[in-house]
């Protein structure tokens, strides 16, 4: 199954891979950079490329891919409603953070796409293990609801909530894998060092009030 990114690479080619999850991986593609909030999903190119950084497609498949959807119709309508459903996803995750269940229209809906694109299993190998993984050989774009469902409900089924954050400099969400879970910001290339620079600024300011 598809469940973490298949690297712990921050960047690849333009993503953001912090989350520990395919699901958080895919809701991050709406960051917010030093210039704003970004659409890393502009269009369906952009979506291909995203596939085959995380991994669900080799670049093989993806130069297909995007030559065969790029101008269709249907891929541009596909797209649009992906987004939406990353949006529905992202209130899910802040509803779950806040320690709220998963709400049972966002359980159907996620049933839903389950049942109208089905993952055919493959065993597959990893290095020198088996590993199982979805099949994953898209012909049309709507074919890329069955990896996202299952990275979803692999997502609320197996993730404790308790491990479930929000970076504390920005919109990035991710599973705190850590021994302690201590993690705090999304990465610290990214807001750790932002932190930490205003943090320690804030200390030299209130050191220099007390000294007056
Ligand atoms: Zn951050």
């Amino acid at each position: 199954m598809p469940a973490a990114s298949k690297t712990s690479r921050e960047w690849i080619d333009g993503f953001l891979f912090v989350g520990n999850h395919l699901a958080l991986d895919f809701l991050n593609t709406r960051p917010v950079l030093a210039e704003g909030p970004k659409e890393l999903l502009p269009d369906v190119g952009a979506l291909v490329r995203w596939l085959v950084a995380s991994g669900l497609l080799t670049g093989q498949q993806g130069k297909v891919l995007n030559r065969k959807w790029s101008r269709a119709p249907q891929a541009a309508v596909f797209l649009r409603g992906l987004l939406k459903f990353r949006e529905r996803l992202r209130a899910s995750v802040i509803g779950q953070e806040a320690g709220f269940p998963v709400n049972d229209a966002f359980i159907a809906e996620i049933n839903a796409l389950l049942a109208q694109h089905p993952s055919v299993i493959t065993l597959q190998r990893k290095g020198k293990k088996l590993d199982v993984g979805a099949a994953f050989k898209p012909e049309k774009p709507n074919d890329v609801w069955a990896p996202i469902a299952i990275a979803v409900a692999e997502f609320l089924s197996d993730v404790s909530a308790g491990r479930l954050r929000k970076c504390e400099g920005c919109v990035v969400h991710f599973l705190d894998t850590s021994k302690k879970g201590s993690r705090r910001w999304c990465s610290m290339n990214i807001c750790g060092n932002k932190i930490k620079v205003a943090a320690y600024q804030q200390r030299k300011r209130t050191a220099r009030k007390k000294m007056r």
